[in-house]
């Protein structure tokens, strides 16, 4: 089990230093930590293979956690379908945990920093708060109700609570620094007055603690040993912390917070609020619509625990933003379906076939072998008669040397039956052929051990007897958008890249008999088509499948998947769009245009980049420090950035200092001041 050092992720391996510089193994504990406000979709997958592989890499318990501090979005219907898709991930929560169980713990430590002078109460207006924010250069204004007294404050936030005030007239803030270079240590929010019925607690209250004034508290109270969440945290740590001191008994387990990339995929949207405007505008029938990239949409397309487990796997953890290629995910289901999916076979287009040298009347049983890739995996019975059908495109009256399919004349293989040869057509007055009459060599069945049985010839083609074939609705899938990052652009609005043309029904597909006992989660390859799982809407008499992923990737890159999901967005795709999700990216689409601003344009680009650089980290801008030179807009967007990022405590290294002295020597002057300001 023990992978060796190199191998570990970088969360891992901060686990391991800690545990060498002394916590005790026992003391580990993760949680995972889902708002129930939407299903789980692939990029939360990623948090919870981490999460819950650490648990059982040091068997450590790992708690789940609902983060429910917002009862305008939440609802049961979403805690049911998170746990079931946890559990058929294949994970086990040590405990089952809700923030709301500790709203009144909340209460007693916001009484407790009100008491002690670091919370107020505020009657401010959002828009007069957020103008007295400032910016992350120029230092915030005070409020005037920062000075309060002790009393007036308690009197007012018990007031709060009583339901005596209006959403929106009254706030609860911390008391920390109007002047921090990072803008969520000005003064934030800690209880807003909510006035909705939460799912669980009901109309007990009606104000709500603030998810950074819950999470790593929530944390703390369940000796949670390493709070892991992704990199838009980064900058909240300093607040997580601040809390933290300000609460914590010295003796207890202190909790600390890391931070790991978002997962993303191409071709898709990722999150909940986006999925669920999908599911509202009933461009997808529901959170689990086989479109869906959440975790019961790919589970009713096919998908398999391990394939998911698997991708997450392969796409790995990472400290850098970045878009993981959907065929990735496709190539991890294919793998697995190829291992452990029944063949079977299935005619989507059929054209009438017919043997005429075959006895009418006579049916015979043949063998089909279930999995080729398993040993033992057994066989199944398909029945063979003088009348089939092929799927029409593997059909040409006259062809080349490159069909290896079945024309006039040419030889053909039926899949676990005969060999045949095309004779004739018979077509229809518009000139369809509707018939294709051909010959068989009555010695070459598969398996019979005869000469002709052994015969190689070219093509080998799928058939479901017509007397026997079962009725069956194909559902299959295109990419539900047509463009790779469409929530990326600024301008434009994710649902205008909506791909018209992602569900294509097969309304009266023919499948052979065998498929009539399929059952929800029975996995098949439809020999030559792709694989397919049985949809949730089948009945007795009506088969319905879903088409999981075809046997081979459609749209294939020309760049290797490997190397181009571990790649950092910023350098994925020089494309505009590509990747566009991140800050960093806002920052270089801003710079871009830079040097071809002047006065107040210049101005606001710049306090713009500045407010963006709050949410980078460091890991994302270090490797733009090696922007070309005549790209000098970039050069400036990442110095302005790389100047917040020292301003927030980032410690200066030798590419910081290399790169600052390059812009020192540049003929640009703004890029000259901008390496001047933190020289
Ligand atoms: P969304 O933005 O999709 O609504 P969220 O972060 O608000 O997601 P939560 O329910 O708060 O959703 O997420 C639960 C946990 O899963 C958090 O720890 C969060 O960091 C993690 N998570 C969410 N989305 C991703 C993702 N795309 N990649 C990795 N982890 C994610
Ligand atoms: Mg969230």
């Amino acid at each position: 089990m023990a992978k060796d050092s190199e191998s570990l992720n970088f969360i891992e391996q901060i686990v391991e230093q800690d545990l060498a510089a002394g916590l005790p193994k026992e003391q580990l504990r993760f949680r995972f930590p889902p708002e129930p406000n939407g299903y789980l979709h692939i990029g939360h997958a990623a948090s919870i293979c981490l999460n819950f592989g650490l648990g059982e890499r040091y068997n450590a318990p790992v708690n789940l956690r609902f983060d429910d501090t917002n009862p305008t979005k939440e609802e049961q219907e979403y805690v049911d379908a998170i746990k079931h898709d946890i559990e058929w991930l294949g994970f086990q929560w040590a405990t089952e945990c809700y923030s709301s169980d500790y709203f009144q713990q909340l209460y007693d430590w916001a009484i407790e920093l009100i008491k002690s002078g670091k919370a107020y109460v505020d009657k401010q207006s959002a828009e007069a708060m957020a103008e007295q924010k400032g910016t992350p250069t120029s230092p915030g204004v005070e409020s005037p109700h920062r000075n309060q007294s002790v009393e007036e404050n308690l009197d007012l936030f018990q007031r709060m609570k009583a339901g005596e005030f209006e959403p929106g007239t009254h706030i609860l803030r911390a008391k920390i620094d109007m002047a921090s270079p990072n803008m969520l240590m000005r003064d934030p929010l800690l209880y807003r007055i909510v006035k909705k019925a939460h799912h669980r607690t009901g109309n007990d209250w009606c104000i709500y603690p603030m998810y950074d004034w819950t999470h790593g508290q929530s944390d703390y109270l369940e000796s949670i040993s390493h709070s892991i969440c992704t990199l838009e945290f980064k900058s909240h740590r300093e607040l997580y912390d601040w809390f933290l001191d300000q609460i914590a008994d010295p003796d207890r387990l202190r909790p600390k917070q890391r931070e790991f990339a978002r997962r993303n995929l191409s071709y898709t949207v990722m999150s909940k609020r986006k999925l669920l405007e999908l599911v509202q505008s009933k461009t997808v029938s529901g959170w689990d619509d086989p479109r869906m990239p959440t975790i019961s949409g790919l589970r009713r397309r096919g998908y398999t625990p391990e394939s998911i487990r698997k991708f997450s796997e392969v796409s790995g953890i990472t400290k850098r933003d970045s878009v993981t290629d959907v065929s990735l995910l496709e190539f991890c289901i294919r793998e697995d379906l190829n291992k452990n999916a029944t063949r079977v076979m299935g005619v989507l287009d059929p054209v009438k076939l017919i043997i005429t040298n075959y006895p009418e009347g006579k049916v015979e049983m043949l063998t089909a072998e279930n999995n080729p890739e398993i040993e033992n995996s057994g066989t199944h019975e398909v029945p063979f008669s003088r009348e089939l059908y092929i799927e029409k495109e593997d059909f040409k009256e006259s062809a080349g040397n490159k069909f290896f399919r079945l024309s006039i004349g040419k030889e053909v293989r039926l899949k676990n039956a005969y060999i045949i040869k095309a004779e004739s057509v018979v077509k229809d007055n518009a000139g369809n052929i509707i018939e294709i009459h051909c010959t068989c060599d009555l010695d070459s069945r598969s398996g019979s051990g005869t000469e002709s049985s052994e015969r190689k010839v070219k093509g080998t083609l799928h058939w479901v007897s017509i007397q026997h074939a079962v009725k069956a609705e194909i559902r299959e899938y295109d990419r539900l958008f047509f463009d790779e990052a469409p929530d990326s652009y600024s301008d434009r609005n994710f649902m205008e890249f909506v791909n018209p043309e992602s569900l294509k029904i097969v309304e009266t597909a023919f499948v052979e008999p065998f498929l009539q006992e399929a059952k929800l989660d029975d996995k098949f390859q439809f020999q030559r088509l792709g694989y397919f799982t049985l949809d949730k809407e089948a009945q007795a008499g009506q088969l319905i499948f879903n088409k999981t992923v075809g046997l081979k990737d459609s749209w294939a890159k020309q760049q290797p998947q490997a190397e181009q999901q571990k790649q950092p967005a910023a350098q994925q795709n020089q494309s505009q769009h590509q990747g566009q999700r991140s800050a960093i990216n806002e920052i270089q689409k801003i710079s871009k245009k830079y040097t071809n601003l002047s006065g107040d344009k210049l101005e606001t680009a710049r306090t713009n980049i500045a407010k963006l650089a709050e949410e980078v980290a460091y890991e994302e801008l270090e490797p733009l420090f090696n922007t070309a030179a005549k790209k000098v807009g970039t050069r400036i967007g990442v110095m302005i950035a790389l100047g917040v990022l020292l301003k927030k405590g980032q410690e200066r290294n030798a590419a910081i200092e290399a790169f600052i002295e390059a812009g020192l020597q540049d003929s640009n002057e703004l890029l000259v001041e901008e390496a001047k300001g933190i020289e």
